[in-house]
């Protein structure tokens, strides 16, 4: 039933696991520039580690160092034994590379196939890769999953949707992987070329690289007639397949067997009370080529309590809420784009794409959303447009406590990445 033997260890058994490498990929790591200083700094080494919360002995890793260490710093082994180099999307500042060994490349195969496996995907499928190739790991990183795993793969790329639908129609293509955001902008382009998007073969779409809402995967999962299975990762712990949802849909996996999770206050780095949520920082057990220990993800989310009903100890997280550095303060408060995305995704008259807007008028911030709508209520009538805009705006303010100018705009008009979404576009003037 399972795709892993390690997906069946119990607690305890990984928690043993997770103390055994963690002593490992210290002892490793220490082979880099960049740890031996830092293990040197903390006058720390694996005989310290004795329990896996004495992972909280180690100092953290920021993005601010890989981008100091950079290119080569964080290597344990000569450039010649590297096979594959990746680099983050660069969302948010200049990109950080990462490197594999080939080794590194089958473990990171392997987790990924795993990942497929658990929520349903078998060698029968026929999979299409819909996201991005080059240096975004869920190109590669998915693609080589999928073949691992024994599917047909369709390399098929990011955009060029008449392209997609015929592959996926002529080679009768049951898996997709794609940004939940073009899921949605596909969506509409289907149905403007008069084709049904449940009419296709698909019956499941994994998605991720971007955070969404509950409220997005339920449309993509009614507008395709699928099943729709969150996909987490980060090029800085592989890629894809570092945490996945399974056929429970209540929260993701995340591979303990290869990773440490914590989740931490921000502020103070101590460990968030069971059930809040805090930042992610992650550190890889089984990397070769670029161990990476205690990295801050600035990712915002917390562990699931309980068991999951589908046997497997690996503990799970919530949904993405947003990055730490997502925060927007609008006159005072504090807001997230994925709580005005959760309000427009539950209400069946907003189309599939939104913006938010930041302009600042004389010393005001001025917040502003636009919302797409869908085709048949574009052609209502002025009231009824008023309306909608007027219940748009009261929801938006109950659940942020500011209230925000709406805009509808028609569906289609407002920008589309091929990647992953911008949802924010601020032109406020620089300090
Ligand atoms: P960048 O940090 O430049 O975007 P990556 O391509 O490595 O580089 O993207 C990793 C980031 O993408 C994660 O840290 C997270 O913010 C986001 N991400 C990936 N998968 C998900 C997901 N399923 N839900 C929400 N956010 C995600
Ligand atoms: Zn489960």
């Amino acid at each position: 039933m399972h795709f892993d033997p390690a997906e069946a260890l119990s607690r305890e058994e990984l928690d043993r696991l997770q103390v055994t490498r963690l002593r490992e990929i210290m002892a490793r790591a220490a082979r880099s520039p960049f740890y031996a200083r830092k293990f040197a700094e903390a006058g720390i080494g694996p005989d310290d580690i004795t329990t896996p919360a004495d992972i909280r002995k180690l100092p953290v890793t920021t993005k601010q160092d890989l981008r100091e260490s950079y290119p080569y710093g964080l290597l344990t082994v000569p450039v010649p034994e590297l096979v594959r180099l990746h680099a983050s999307s660069g969302t948010t500042g200049s990109p950080t590379a990462v490197f594999y060994t080939r080794q590194d490349i089958e473990t990171w195969a392997s987790l990924m196939a795993r990942c497929m496996h658990m929520c349903g995907v078998r060698p029968s499928d026929v999979f299409q890769n819909m996201s991005g190739y080059g240096l975004f790991t869920g190109g590669l990183g998915i693609h080589y999953g999928a073949e691992r795993l024994g599917c047909l793969t369709i390399p098929a790329g990011a955009g060029n949707s008449r392209r997609q639908v015929k592959l996926i129609k002529d080679f009768g293509v049951s898996v997709v992987h794609i940004i939940p955001s073009y899921a949605l902008h596909f969506a509409d382009f289907l149905l403007s070329e008069g084709i049904e998007p449940a009419s296709l073969p698909i019956r499941i779409a994994l998605i991720g690289a971007e955070p969404h809402t509950e409220e997005t995967r339920r449309r993509i999962e009614g507008l395709y007639g699928c099943k729709a299975y969150n996909s987490y990762g980060l090029s800085e712990m592989n890629g894809p397949g570092v945490a996945f949802e399974c056929t429970e849909q209540r929260g993701m996996h995340l591979w303990e067997d290869a990773y440490i999770a914590e989740i931490v206050d921000p502020e103070t780095m101590e460990p968030t009370p069971e059930g809040e949520i805090g930042e992610l920082v992650m550190t890889t057990l089984t990397r070769e080529g670029m161990p990476i220990l205690r990295y801050r993800t600035r990712d915002l989310t917390r562990f699931l309590p309980g068991p999951c009903a589908c046997g497997r100890a690996h503990r799970r997280i919530d949904r993405i809420a947003g990055r730490s550095d997502d925060m927007l303060i609008i006159k005072g408060v504090n807001i997230y784009p994925m709580q005005v995305e959760q309000i427009l995704m539950g209400m069946p008259e907003v189309g599939s794409n939104y913006l938010i807007e930041l302009t600042r008028d004389g010393h005001m911030d001025q917040f502003t959303v636009k919302v797409e709508i869908t085709e048949e209520f574009f052609v209502e009538d002025m009231r009824s447009l008023n309306a909608l805009r007027g219940r748009v705006q009261a929801k938006l303010r109950d659940e942020l406590l500011i209230t925000p100018r709406v805009e509808l705009v028609q569906h289609g008009s407002l920008p589309v990445s091929e990647g992953k979404a911008k949802r924010v576009s601020d032109l406020r003037p620089k300090e």
